[in-house]
């Protein structure tokens, strides 16, 4: 599985829609202070499910919305898809090619779809369970997160290797029947 591209449409400093495609191998997004690095990675985490604004780098959901600037209007919604090259079936789906998108709008309203089907979220979360792409697991490593994985709680340090163990999901489903 590699992530092989990604379209953004209004998400934090991209206006205007932009596509960024990956081969397999090392990609480095280089660029001057600013110029939006980090908010491509904010935007996979972002389409990935991630539901803390905080964590995004905003006060607010809507943050992640592209705010205007001198020359340019807000605009009211924002979107990001993730194209990815399931040819060796890593993802649980029969499909070759994983696309999955989120959309929310400045009202709050907000979708998934997952190869251009509406979703839900917990289909997403459920998706990339064990996959070692989830929003939270060790394929995406934020500033500071490596000095949280050294201090914190040795249960929480558990979380990535349990993820790349392959058995979140079965945790997940146990937490789920024993709730019902
Ligand atoms: P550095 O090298 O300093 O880490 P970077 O390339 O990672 O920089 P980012 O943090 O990705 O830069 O981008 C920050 C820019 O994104 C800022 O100019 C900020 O104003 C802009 N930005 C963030 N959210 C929005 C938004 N909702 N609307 C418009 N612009 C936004
Ligand atoms: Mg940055």
């Amino acid at each position: 599985m590699f992530l092989k591209r990604i379209d953004l449409i209004g998400f934090k400093s991209f206006a205007d829609k932009t596509t960024l495609e990956f081969s397999p191998g090392l990609t480095a997004v280089v660029g001057p202070n600013g110029s939006g690095k980090s908010n491509v990675a904010d935007a996979i985490r972002w389409v990935l499910g991630e539901q803390s604004a905080k964590s995004l780098r905003g006060n607010r959901m809507e943050d992640v919305i592209f705010a205007g600037s001198e020359t340019r209007r807000a605009v009211n919604f924002c979107e990001v898809s993730l194209t990815l090259d399931n040819e060796d079936g890593h993802l649980p789906v029969s499909y070759k090619e994983v696309n999955i998108t989120r959309r929310v709008y400045r009202s709050g309203e907000s979708e998934y779809l997952l190869n251009r089907q509406p979703c839900r979220l917990k289909d997403i979360l459920e998706l990339f369970m064990d996959s070692g792409l989830g929003r939270e697991s060790y394929s995406i490593i934020g500033q500071g997160r490596i000095e949280e994985m050294l201090s914190t709680h040795p249960e929480d340090r558990r979380g990535p290797f349990e993820d790349a163990a392959g058995i979140v999901k079965f945790k997940h489903r146990r937490k789920e029947a024993e709730r019902k």
